[in-house]
């Protein structure tokens, strides 16, 4: 062997090490998204959202503030409001939620909000009654144009995770984002989460 096959060889071992560390997993409870009109039907005229807590997705947060969405059969209380504001309100639900809501939200990615469901929402200074925007999240992964490339992906691929452990499986159609504003991360709602007995510290790994 060569010194630079050597060295090669090497270097390739470092690489497949770097694989195996995986993709960073992040997983989403329900919560909404507001536009500033809504953010001052709920919480008071020219309020400006409280950051909680800053999200792992570049300039995302989430909120001090919390609201209360209702459907046409139950009600869900202290649902996390995520910053900053969008041009249109969005609530992500969990499947099981629908149940409670008795409302059948689809899904769908995220800003793809015609023809969905309405919902009503409830802050602390006044109520929005939404014609629209209830969806369950598509699960998806984050990642800029270097990353796809290393995993030989394109945007809005649909591709497969390979998941270990007791509960472990296969999950299709999860949708690939491309964007140079977004850090590597696979985003699973908290069922799917779960379901495959992953944590927040787990890792995911495209099939
Ligand atoms: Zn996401």
């Amino acid at each position: 062997m060569t010194q630079y096959e050597a060295f090669a060889k090497l270097f390739d071992t470092n690489l497949s090490k770097a694989d195996s560390a995986g993709i960073p997993l992040g997983i989403s409870n329900r919560h909404i998204h507001l536009s500033q009109k809504d953010v001052d039907d709920l919480f008071g005229k020219n309020h400006s959202l409280t950051v909680l807590k800053a999200l792992s997705q570049p300039d995302q947060y989430a909120c001090q503030e919390t609201v209360l969405i209702c459907g046409p059969k139950g009600a869900i209380e202290k649902v996390r409001v995520l910053g900053p504001v969008r041009s249109e309100t969005q609530v992500e639900v969990l499947s099981g939620d629908c149940f409670k809501l008795g409302l059948k939200a689809p899904i769908r990615q995220s800003g793809d909000i015609d023809q969905t469901p309405g919902i009503t929402v409830v802050g602390s200074h006044g109520t929005v009654v939404l014609d629209k925007g209830v969806i369950i999240a598509q699960r998806h992964i984050h990642m800029t144009l270097a990353d796809a490339q290393k995993f030989q992906v394109t945007d809005n691929q649909l591709v497969s995770l390979k998941l270990s452990g007791i509960r472990g499986g296969l999950l299709e159609n999860v949708q690939v984002r491309v964007n140079e504003s977004f850090s590597l991360e696979c985003h699973l709602d908290m069922e799917e989460a779960n379901a495959m007995g992953l944590t927040s510290s787990s890792r995911v790994y495209i099939n």
